[in-house]
């Protein structure tokens, strides 16, 4: 199959797993995860319809952005503060803000830059120590010291990654943990020009389905798409 073909079917599969949980398929974005694979690929997805690019690392976004025509581009992978400055022009929505420290990095180079960030949280839902991302406890601190210090940053929502799973069916606990998560913290009286919590950024390949059903409004998915990952 063809990049096309195997986007439209990912795309199919998204759309009805929304229908079959009663959910409208236009509430998920679907995130094409292009990691290892090179631009003129990623512009064969963005022909199919692909909107949405997911990269991990900074440096390798900055290798293809140049060649990839227009498109909206997410930082999904964990960020390092001393990179933040390169990619604060290029991105909409950073997924993986797991500290302070980060997102006051964040908002200083927004800042200068002249626009607010679009930030998730990333959560580490089974505390998994080759993972980065806070504990669930913490979210409500860490978003509170977020919006009362960064004015260049929009908290809006939380990002996870369960841990690998042979069956979909067992990342839905961490998925509709995640989910009972969101939905406090929709509750949550923060300033609303710095906190809009809208997205659960959850699903890969593996489990796409299960979130959408979970209530994933974003999910990111790479080799259903682009076929499997050669790392140098
Ligand atoms: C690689 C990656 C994905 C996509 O993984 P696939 O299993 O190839 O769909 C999604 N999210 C993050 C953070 C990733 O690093």
């Amino acid at each position: 199959m063809t990049i096309s073909e195997r986007f439209s079917e990912v795309k199919r599969r998204a759309d009805e797993a929304a229908l079959r949980s009663g959910r409208d398929p236009a509430d998920v974005r679907l995130v094409a995860v292009t990691k290892t694979h090179p631009a003129s690929e990623i512009n064969e997805a963005i022909a199919a319809g692909a909107t949405d690019i997911g990269e991990n690392r900074v440096q390798e976004l900055l290798e293809k952005y140049e060649d990839v025509a227009p498109v909206r581009w997410h930082l999904i992978g964990h960020l390092q503060t001393n990179k933040v400055r390169q990619v604060i022009d290029k991105v909409v929505m950073i997924h993986s803000v797991d500290s302070l420290k980060l997102a006051r990095e964040i908002d200083k180079r927004a800042a200068a830059a002249g626009i607010v960030m679009d930030i998730l949280i990333e959560i580490n839902s089974a505390m998994e120590e080759t993972k980065s991302g806070i504990a669930a406890g913490e979210l409500r601190q860490l978003v509170t010291d977020i919006t009362s210090e960064c004015e260049n940053v929009r908290v809006c929502g939380i990002m996870c990654i369960p841990p690998i799973a042979a069956d979909p069916e067992d990342s839905r606990p961490y998925f509709r943990e995640a989910a009972g998560l969101f939905e406090d913290m929709k509750q949550w009286d923060l300033p609303a020009e710095r906190f809009a919590p809208t997205e659960l950024s959850m699903g890969m390949s593996g489990d796409f389905e299960v979130a959408i059903e979970e209530g994933a409004t974003i999910v990111r998915v790479g080799s259903s798409i682009f076929g499997p990952r050669n790392y140098r």
